[in-house]
């Protein structure tokens, strides 16, 4: 049975005191939630510790939003898997599409990060996601498998068992433009299919798939009812505890509600 994991990326975004603000009412907010759902947040390198010291002892995680794959040396202005170890963080977020397409990382650096944060203890979250022009083309399964076999190039299923998938349409992504509970269910039985035919079906039954891409709190519960859908990953919602926390309610609900409600697409939920 896999365990909805809801995360926020706060990518760019808060200072200290907004991020510690916001870290300390999202401890609260998903104290209800422990042991139903995951919560997991991803701020900016400079907070990550004043943020895991404000949810230390609750049921928020700490991730950061990328990593460096070498392990130390003359690499300025990055992080290693041991520094993010070592102030705290479980998980970190790989490929996602801003680093792709603004910082022009390929397959083979993602890889290259995904294959160190593994091997180094960090739960991986990693990003796959097709363009708008490349879901017009038809091209959104070829991208995908194109992403996940570039991503996990060489990692073995006995390595990966914390991998976390999330899919994130880029033409979703801050743009308040959701993908549909098909399209997402789709996208998702999809990727699972190519982690059974890549690794083995029990593997792929364990992994989780988020979906990410204008998540709020009024379409968590639709997507997440999805049979392949394991969860969240949120950016613009996650930046308040007001908007946050209704998305992790609706895991909540779901979790409690069982397997037979998501996978019946039935809403006995409000
Ligand atoms: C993201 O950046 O991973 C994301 C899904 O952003 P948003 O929720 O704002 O679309």
């Amino acid at each position: 049975m896999r365990r909805f994991l809801v995360a926020g990326n706060w990518k760019m975004n808060t200072d200290l005191v907004s991020g510690t603000t916001l870290a300390t009412a999202l401890a609260v907010g998903a104290s209800e939630s422990h042991g139903e759902v995951e919560v997991l947040v991803c701020p900016p390198y400079p907070y990550l510790i004043a943020v895991g010291t404000a949810t230390k002892n609750s049921a928020v995680l700490l991730g950061a939003q990328d990593v460096y794959f070498e392990a130390s040396g003359a690499f300025t202005g990055e992080v290693s898997v041991s520094m993010l170890r070592d102030v705290g963080c479980s998980h970190v977020i790989l490929g996602h599409s801003e680093r792709r397409h603004l910082m022009g990382e390929s397959d083979e650096v993602v890889n290259k990060k995904v294959r160190a944060g593994i091997c180094g203890g960090l739960a991986v979250i990693l990003c796959v996601g097709e363009l708008l022009s490349e879901r017009e083309a038809g091209q959104t399964e070829s991208v995908l498998d194109r992403q996940m076999s570039g991503g996990l190039n060489g990692l073995p299923a006995e390595e990966a068992m914390d991998l976390v998938i999330a899919y994130e349409p880029v033409w979703a992504i801050g743009t308040g433009v959701t993908a549909s509970p098909d399209q997402a269910e789709s996208a998702h039985a999809h990727i699972r299919k190519w982690l059974a035919k890549r690794y083995n079906s029990a593997f792929s039954d364990q992994i989780r798939i988020l979906y990410g891409g204008s998540v709020k709190p009024d379409n968590a519960q639709i997507l997440m009812q999805q049979p392949n859908v394991d969860g969240a990953l949120v950016g613009g919602a996650c930046l308040k505890a007001e908007n946050f926390v209704p998305i992790i309610d609706a895991a909540k609900m779901l979790a409690l509600a069982g397997s037979g409600l998501r996978q019946t697409g039935l809403s006995g939920l409000s």
